[in-house]
């Protein structure tokens, strides 16, 4: 949550999880032959869907034999979970958007104000300006009927909690805000209007013949529940503030947006090359496969998934405590992640703790309770590589 009193910003996860809940996650049980088979499958289905080239291949699903699902998943007969922006030319029947005809769809939708349809455009040239080729299908489909709601402070409460101070309701396709907005005056006003426009980017339920797709960045895994909402919650923030995080620092504004998750994930996606693009085309399987990639056996990143949804659950619900195992566990991955980037070999000890400094500083940014940024995990983390690898002081 964000640490300011009534300065928070939420995705209104609670509305949607129950229509989910029946959806099962094939994480880590598919192979690359199943993949194959799956492709097969699709092959044989719509005559108005074309078949696609087995997803075993390709950026995606880098790994050799990787166990995660790669484009899509069948779920039952004719439920689909659509993993990646490969699946959209089928589902959309058509390429992606120009900034031009993405501005259509907004001009025609009827619940945006006229002044609101000013800013839209303003923010996806800005977006695309930032992130080149983005993709832009999913916000096109949202954005032609997306509603936007103007509410009291006590109903935002009422609906999205204490602590809320806007809301995305992905199921309904609803944005709610503030009758008080005042997104040209007030900094908050402005991080959170675009935070929830950012919401828009990766979830639609698309039913075309007797199928039904479901695209959505975080996963229902069985007996797990959902795993991955607080990365994607996080995303968010990233996606929706990075173009104008000088703009936003330069303004005194350090916290953006759940400043203890997404200090952790920002050190993690520059750590891999992720952008929070990437969370507009793929869901979080690749987010994960590239976790894997750079840290090998470390710990698998799906664990990390679920750390990161704990840590927020319990930092939301002020449960959070300090020596636990677990999250000793994510700053390790974290200190050790980080290493891979900005630290080796050559460097003097002295330029190592540097680095170990910078590390710090990096996830204590806006932290306003800094006890549950664990410094002396990451210390230890990097006196344990200069021990290994006989760098001394
Ligand atoms: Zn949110």
């Amino acid at each position: 949550m964000v640490n300011h009193m009534k300065r928070s910003i939420c995705a209104m996860l609670m509305l949607c999880i129950s229509v989910f809940t029946l959806s099962a996650c094939s994480l880590g049980e598919g192979t690359a032959d199943e993949s194959q088979s799956i492709a097969e499958m699709f092959a044989q289905m719509d005559e108005d869907i074309s078949p696609i080239e087995p997803a075993s291949s390709g950026e995606y699903n880098s790994k050799e034999n990787a166990a995660r699902p790669c484009d899509f998943t069948f779920e039952g007969d004719t439920y689909i979970k659509v993993n990646s922006n490969v699946m959209f030319d089928q589902i959309f029947g058509r390429g992606n958007y120009t900034l031009e005809e993405l501005y259509s769809v907004i001009d025609k939708n009827k619940s945006i104000p006229k002044e609101y349809k000013d800013f839209f455009k303003k923010y996806f040239k800005e977006l695309t300006d930032y992130y080149p080729d983005l993709e832009l299908r999913v916000f096109a489909y949202n954005l032609k009927d997306v509603e936007m709601q103007f509410i009291s402070e006590y109903d935002i409460h009422q609906n999205g909690g204490e602590n809320v101070y806007a809301m995305y309701d992905y199921e309904n396709n609803v944005i709610m805000l503030r009758d008080t907005l005042d997104y040209q005056n007030e900094y908050w006003d402005l991080i959170s209007l675009r935070h929830e426009i950012a919401h828009m980017r990766n979830y639609f339920q698309i039913e075309k013949g007797e199928y039904k797709y479901t695209y959505r960045f975080y996963v229902f895994c069985g007996e797990e529940g959902s795993v991955g909402a607080t990365v994607d919650e996080v995303l968010t923030v990233m996606f929706s503030t990075d173009p104008y995080y000088e703009e936003y620092i330069n303004a005194g504004i350090e916290n953006m947006g759940y400043p203890l998750a997404t200090n952790e994930l920002r050190v993690i996606v520059d750590a891999i090359d992720y952008s929070p693009a990437d969370s507009v085309s793929h869901n979080m399987y690749l987010l994960e496969d590239r976790m894997n990639d750079v840290m090998g056996d470390k710990l698998d990143s799906h664990i990390i998934m679920k750390t990161f949804d704990r840590q927020q659950r319990e930092n939301i619900n002020q449960e959070i405590q300090q020596n636990d195992p677990e999250y000793e566990a994510l700053f390790d991955y974290i200190a050790c992640i980080y290493m891979t980037k900005y630290v080796n070999e050559s460097m003097s000890y002295a330029e190592i703790m540097d680095r170990c400094e910078v590390l710090k500083d990096k996830l204590l940014t806006g932290v306003h309770n800094p006890e549950y940024v664990y410094t002396d995990v990451v210390d230890s983390a990097f006196s344990k590589y200069c021990e290994e690898h006989g760098i001394t002081d």
